[in-house]
């Protein structure tokens, strides 16, 4: 049997009439940049997070990078980033001009926590930047009252958790502003490159809008030095209609994580934990090994393709050298990258490859 890391064709194949239909649409009215579909898709996003606003943008790391320039966080400022992230969130602090200060995760989520974070805070710290890695909140009353007593902003990365839940409110509300990305593989993917911002803050909402469209409200008078970090018309007429399925695949990727949750309850492999008050929406299914390397090299002589995420941490990514992080300074988030795996987890995927992926991982500890 051949399991691939993820396919996300069974995912389109019944949306491909709705998404000819739009693109259709979208010739006739010609409105390429900013158009309806944009509007249209915003406010049906802000809904979908208990936000206020939402404002579409280019991407990911444009949308974090945006939240922080709105905040007017900049050069001399410190943002609390989690060590163990995807390097975007990290990009985006630097790219806003701030530096980024790292916080080693909790061993059992793999999230940062008040307690991971409150001894990072100088008084150059301006923001924390909770990421919900693999598709689970933080712990946010925590960071919340930690970030109110220090008069702090707080900035989710809430790009691999779209539709979480943390104590009956979605990820992507709780911070100042937040920031999402519509990769094609998130929970929520556009057909190319995407992001958004969510808040509750009108003048937030404004600064950010203007500095996704060149610092503009009113076309050729410019109030901001801004970027081109608008969303495409098109894009967000295809996730417009992909938001309505978003909670309905969700939910699949949770059966799917009980299944492997269930047909792995008594292996040697260490599971993914749900913290209480939080639902999981798995954009990543993340298991721990001492032998890794051997069990993934298993599993692709199996015919089963897995990933890591990630396999070099940030602070040794010689991208970042210039910031004088070494080996063994962030030791559970360098423990977790030495030892994670993440099986495959896609709508579409089968009951039986989902027991075959976990015959094959018992197998192999049974070796
Ligand atoms: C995907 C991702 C991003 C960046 O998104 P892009 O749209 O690729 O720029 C940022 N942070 C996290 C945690 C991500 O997973």
């Amino acid at each position: 049997m051949q399991v691939p890391f993820v396919s996300l064709s069974p995912l389109h194949e019944p949306l491909r009439m709705d998404i000819h239909k739009e693109v259709d649409r979208l010739l006739n009215r010609s409105d390429f940049i900013l158009g309806e579909s944009v509007t249209a898709f915003e406010q049906s996003f802000a809904i979908y997070c208990d936000s206020m606003y939402c404002i579409g943008v280019s991407n990911g790391l444009d949308a974090l990078k945006i939240a922080l320039r709105a905040l007017d966080i900049g050069a001399g400022d410190e943002v609390i980033v989690p060590a163990n992230t995807y390097i975007a969130s990290l990009f985006a602090v630097i790219e806003a001009g701030a530096t980024p200060v790292l916080a080693d995760p909790d061993a059992g989520t793999y999230n940062i926590t008040a307690e991971t974070i409150n001894p990072l805070l100088t008084s150059r710290t301006k923001a924390i930047m909770p990421v919900h890695l693999y598709g689970q909140s933080c712990d946010m009353d925590p960071i919340m009252q930690l970030a109110t007593a220090h008069g702090l902003y707080v900035v989710e990365d809430n790009a691999q958790a779209q539709g979480a839940v943390y104590r009956g409110k979605k990820t992507g509300s709780f911070g100042h502003i937040n920031a999402t990305s519509f990769y094609p593989s998130k929970n929520l993917g556009a057909l190319g490159d995407a992001g958004a911002i969510t808040t509750n803050d009108q003048s937030l909402y404004r600064q950010a809008a203007l500095l996704r469209n060149m610092g503009s409200a009113q076309k050729y008078y410019h109030d901001v030095a801004g970027y081109n970090a608008r969303m495409d018309t098109i894009q967000a007429a295809i996730l417009r209609i992909k938001l309505a399925h978003l909670d309905k695949w969700n939910a699949e990727r949770q059966r799917l994580a009980a299944r492997y949750l269930n047909n792995l309850k008594d292996s040697s492999v260490i599971l993914p934990v749900t913290m209480t008050g939080a639902a999981h929406v798995y954009h990543l299914f993340v298991i721990r090994h001492e032998r890794r390397d051997e069990l993934q090299a298993y599993l692709t002589e199996s015919g089963i393709q897995t990933l890591i995420h990630y396999p070099v941490a940030p602070h040794l990514q010689p991208a970042l050298r210039r910031f004088g992080w070494v080996e063994g300074q962030f030791p559970i988030t360098e423990q977790i990258s030495r030892t994670c795996l993440s099986l495959p987890l896609w709508v579409g995927m089968t009951n039986e490859q989902v027991d075959y992926v976990s015959e094959k991982i018992i197998a192999f500890t049974h070796r």
